[in-house]
C-alpha cells in the first residue's frame, strides 16, 4: 500500500474526520508483527536525515497537529530516536507569551523554521491559529478565515526556499481519547501531564472536527501537504509517519556534496605511508608468522634510519 497516497490529503478535497478510521492498522495483526517495518523505516529515515545534513542544501519541516492525547509528543520521541540529534530540532508552540501575542500571527514560527541541512519539527504549529483560536473565538472570525491564505502563502515561501513540508494530524477517535486520558490517571507517571484544560475541550469535540477539517481542506498542497494519520494505535502511527517522512526524503534525490580536498593527494601524503607499512606487515604474517612478532623492532629500525636520513 502506498502510504503517501493513501493518507494524503488530496488538495481541494472535502475531509470528513468521523468518516475515517482512526484504529486503521493495515495488514498487521500487532505490534509485534509490524516491528520489522517500523525499524526497516526508521533505520532509512536516519541515513536520509544524515544524506540531507551532509548536503546542506534543504531543510524539512514537519507539523503536527491533533487533539490532547493524540501522541504528539509519543511522536516526536519516536522519529528523533532514529536521527541526528545534531540535524534536529524541536519547538512546541503554547499559548502565545506577551510579546508573540504582540506581532502578527507567523512571527513566531517563521523563527524557529529549520535551517539548510536540518529537521525541524513543530509541536503544534501557525495551524493553532485556525483551531484553538477558531474554537474558542479568541479572534474575530474575519481575522482566523483570512488567516488560511496567509499560511498557504508562508509555506509557499519556505517551499521556494529548500524547505520541504510534511503536516501530520494524528486521528484518534473520543473513546480512545478517554481511554488515554484514564490511563494517565492510573499511571502516577503520567499524572504530570494531566491538565483541567484537557478535560475542558472535549465538550467541543465537533467544533474542533469543523475546525480541523477546514484546515486541512484548505491548506493541503502539492508542496505542503497534510496527511491524517489513523492513530489510535501508537505503533501503526509511528509506522505510518516514518515511512512518510523516509520515502519523502528518498524522494528528493539528494547526493553527498563533492568533498573540498583532493582524496588522492591527502592519501598520498598521509596515508601512503601507513598502508605500505599494513602491506609490509600483511606480506610478513603470510610468509612467517613468528617474523610478524620482530615488526616493533623493524619499525623502530625504519624510523632510526629516517631519523639518520633527515642528520644527513
Ligand atoms: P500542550 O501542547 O499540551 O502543552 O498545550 C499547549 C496549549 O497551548 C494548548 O492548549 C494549545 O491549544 C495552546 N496554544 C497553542 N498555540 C496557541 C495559540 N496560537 N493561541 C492560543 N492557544 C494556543
Ligand atoms: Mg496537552
Amino acid at each position: 500500500m502506498d502510504y503517501i497516497n493513501k493518507f494524503r490529503v488530496k488538495p481541494g478535497s472535502k475531509i470528513k474526520l468521523s468518516a475515517i478510521d482512526a484504529g486503521f492498522k493495515d495488514q498487521h495483526e500487532s505490534h509485534e508483527h509490524a516491528m520489522p517495518e517500523i525499524e526497516a523505516y526508521s533505520k532509512k529515515m536516519q541515513e536520509l536525515q544524515y544524506l540531507m545534513y551532509a548536503e546542506g542544501k534543504r531543510s524539512l519541516l514537519i507539523c503536527l497537529q491533533g487533539r490532547d492525547a493524540a501522541g504528539k509528543d509519543g511522536t516526536i520521541n519516536h522519529v528523533l530516536s532514529s536521527m541526528n540529534p545534531q540535524g534536529c530540532t524541536v519547538t512546541g508552540f503554547k499559548v502565545p507569551s506577551k510579546e508573540e501575542a504582540a506581532h502578527h500571527f507567523l512571527w513566531r514560527y517563521q523563527q524557529k523554521t529549520p535551517q539548510v541541512g536540518q529537521v525541524g519539527i513543530f509541536n503544534r504549529s501557525h495551524y493553532e491559529d485556525v483551531l484553538v483560536v477558531r474554537v474558542h473565538n479568541l479572534v474575530p472570525k474575519k481575522v482566523w478565515s483570512e488567516r488560511y491564505e496567509h499560511i498557504n502563502n508562508f509555506e509557499k515561501l519556505l517551499h521556494d526556499n529548500g524547505t520541504h513540508i510534511l503536516k501530520f494530524y494524528l486521528h484518534i477517535d473520543p473513546e480512545e481519547q478517554l481511554e488515554r486520558f484514564k490511563q494517565r490517571i492510573v499511571d502516577p507517571a503520567r499524572h504530570w501531564k494531566i491538565s483541567d484544560g484537557d478535560y475542558a475541550e472535549r465538550p467541543f469535540w465537533d467544533e474542533y472536527s469543523k475546525a480541523f477539517e477546514d484546515a486541512l481542506d484548505k491548506c493541503s498542497t502539492e508542496h505542503a501537504p497534510w496527511f491524517v494519520i489513523p492513530s489510535n494505535h501508537k505503533w501503526f502511527r509511528n509506522l505510518a509517519i516514518s515511512r512518510i517522512v523516509a520515502e519523502t526524503l528518498e524522494s528528493l534525490d539528494m547526493k553527498f556534496p563533492e568533498p573540498t580536498v583532493d582524496i588522492g593527494e591527502i592519501k598520498q601524503k598521509y596515508h601512503a605511508i601507513v598502508e605500505e607499512e599494513a602491506e609490509a606487515h600483511k606480506q610478513t604474517q603470510a610468509a612467517e608468522p613468528q617474523a610478524a612478532e620482530q615488526e616493533p623492532g623493524k619499525k623502530k629500525h625504519k624510523k632510526d634510519k629516517n631519523k639518520k636520513d633527515k642528520k644527513k
